[in-house]
């Protein structure tokens, strides 16, 4: 009698998957910026990033292979201990990765599910809100272009504003335009990021609260 010789997946393929994924960090904390600025959320931080921007403040994110990967099932687990139901999903680079199981799961569960992503990589996932933040150092897929729900273009020379526009164009009409100072360089571009959304009022601004507040 043949006997079926089965084989587990590997780790390699369970993350190909998107079953399981690298945690750099998963925190409860309050949403800092953008449209959501000021509501709690449980933050789960995906290791691994290829866009490569120097102004980057979570670099020892970029290496995929220092975190530990956890399965899809504990990864909701451990968001379900906190009582807010609102996941932002970031990085690193989240769109690396297949979002699809990790999302399907949080949202069986009633969570409310957010992504921030420079779009550098196809998109995946079920999202409720899109937070798209182009980067200079690799072009975004053109799959993020019609998913994004606001693009948040980080102001960090005087050629980042001719970025934003370009990349205001390619969005939905409905999508929310934010501009918001690297934090390095907040001090030195706020008054030019003022006038600019005074003079072309599509946009606002987007500040890091949570770095005034001190928190994660
Ligand atoms: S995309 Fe984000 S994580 Fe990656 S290098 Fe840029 S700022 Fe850092």
């Amino acid at each position: 009698m043949q006997t079926l010789d089965l084989v587990a997946p590997t780790t390699q393929e369970l993350v190909a998957a998107g079953l399981q994924l690298p945690i750099m960090e998963a925190f409860y904390t309050i949403q800092g910026e953008g449209r959501f600025t000021g509501h709690p959320a449980y933050f789960i931080r995906l290791g691994g990033c290829d866009v490569g921007c120097v102004w980057c403040d979570v670099k020892e994110s970029w290496e995929a292979a220092k975190w530990p990967v956890l399965s899809v099932e504990q990864i909701v687990e451990d968001a379900l201990v906190f009582p807010g139901r609102l996941v932002v999903i970031t990085g690193g680079e989240p769109l690396m990765y297949n979002l699809d199981p990790l999302t399907k799961l949080l949202k069986e569960k009633g969570f409310t599910t957010n992504i921030e992503t420079s779009g550098a990589h196809p998109f995946s996932g079920d999202f409720d809100w899109v937070c798209f933040s182009p980067k200079k150092f690799k072009k975004p897929h053109p799959s993020i272009y019609p998913k994004a729900d606001e693009l948040k273009v980080v102001i960090y020379n005087n050629r980042d504003f001719e970025f934003a526009e370009e990349h205001a164009k390619l969005v939905n009409p409905g999508c929310e335009l934010r501009l918001q100072p690297e934090w390095s360089k907040a001090s030195r571009f706020i008054s030019e990021i003022i006038a600019y959304v005074k003079n072309h009022p599509t946009w606002k601004i987007s500040l890091q609260t949570h770095k005034f507040m001190d928190i994660p």
